[in-house]
């Protein structure tokens, strides 16, 4: 399992940037996680062929490593997705 070395939260660019064992650095907007949230409800949503509303000015404001991924709690009062490493490393690639 990767796992980066180093997470950091930009409350000013709204930005999540994850640094991972290879020095490939990811840059992934705060909205952007927020759509792709990984709880079953929001999964659900994608399923059934919508999409997760989010708002563009949502930001992250906090998170919780979880080992195998990280809580991600969003200033619109979402906090159920824990989005695993691997998630969130392919995000980019999607
Ligand atoms: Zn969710």
């Amino acid at each position: 399992m990767n796992v980066p070395r180093e997470i950091a939260t930009d409350t000013v660019d709204r930005v999540l940037t994850l640094r991972w064992p290879d020095r490939r650095e990811q840059r992934i907007a705060h909205a952007e996680l927020r759509r792709a949230c990984a709880c079953a409800e929001c999964r659900r949503i994608r399923l059934d062929g919508h999409v997760v509303g989010a708002s563009p000015d949502v930001a992250l404001i906090d998170m919780h490593m979880m080992g195998y991924g990280v809580q991600l709690i969003f200033s619109d009062g979402h906090a159920r997705g824990i989005y695993p490493w691997r998630y969130l490393e392919q995000m980019g690639l999607m």
